[in-house]
């Protein structure tokens, strides 16, 4: 199994755009929802750009690809959504997505709740999973409901713990402010938070995380814990434990 180097390429506020490269000159880039800062990335290490992987159709996840794939002649993978216009190739639930020239491979779990046709490919050591899951967070509800949301989690959550975890936000400091709101007495959360603080402070990313830490300090990984469910049911009294404890605190967050 080939090793595989992640770069970051901030763009945008907030965005974390994910290259991977192999050792050679070829590379795959997730989610460019910006074709400038990539194109200086690419520039930079000497690499041609020859796959793009997409986990949904948002504009601050495409807004790249045209710009990219007509460039480089890249080929671009995503989910199966005719909102994303230039795609060549959809995957859906147990596919495995190959990039012959990198010698990888990544499988697909469909993780629908923030979008209706969200994926996340994983391989390699590595979850690239959108606007799904975030460090000490998940993305909002837009085209999906809480039990959408909680079976993609738990299908994530399901992953080896040694997993890194590239989501596409660096949302991770304000997520620990809600996190702490949840479970106040989590120490886990407590020291993962003032690690955060501290990485942000210095101008650091907090991104990739490790799946295993998520288990321990993300509260939407974590909907059937008991501090969790009680955070749920002081807010909503009938929540039970998973989806609808998951409802709770997602609308909760909407508002914090
Ligand atoms: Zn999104
Ligand atoms: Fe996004």
């Amino acid at each position: 199994m080939s090793e595989i180097t992640v770069t970051a390429i901030p763009a945008f506020s907030d965005n974390y755009i994910w290259l991977i490269s192999t050792g050679g000159n070829e590379c795959a880039v997730v989610d460019p929802g910006d074709a400038g800062p990539v194109l200086r990335e690419l520039q930079r290490q000497g690499l041609e750009l020859r796959y793009i992987l997409l986990t949904h159709h948002h504009a601050d996840h495409t807004g790249g690809v045209a710009e990219l794939a007509d460039r480089f002649d890249a080929a671009v993978y995503g989910p199966h959504d005719t909102r994303i216009p230039d795609q060549h190739q959809s995957f859906a639930e147990g596919e495995t997505v190959s990039l012959p020239l990198l010698g990888l491979e990544f499988q697909v779990i469909e993780v629908p709740g923030h979008t209706s046709s969200h994926i996340a490919f994983h391989g390699h050591g590595s979850l690239f999973c959108g606007d799904t899951l975030f460090s000490v967070g998940c993305g909002r509800l837009f085209e999906g409901s809480p039990d959408q949301m909680q079976t993609s989690l738990d299908k994530l959550a399901c992953l080896p713990p040694s997993m890194r975890v590239f989501c596409a936000h660096e949302y991770t400091l304000s997520n620990c402010d809600f996190a702490l709101a949840v479970e106040p007495d989590n120490k886990d959360l407590q020291r993962r938070a003032s690690e955060v603080e501290a990485c942000r402070a210095a101008g650091r990313s907090t991104i990739p995380s490790e799946l295993g830490e998520e288990l321990a300090v993300n509260p939407f990984l974590r909907t059937r814990c008991p501090s969790v469910v009680e955070a749920a049911r002081n807010r909503h009294p009938a929540a039970e434990p998973g989806a609808a404890t998951l409802a709770v605190i997602r609308s909760w967050k909407d508002s914090f």
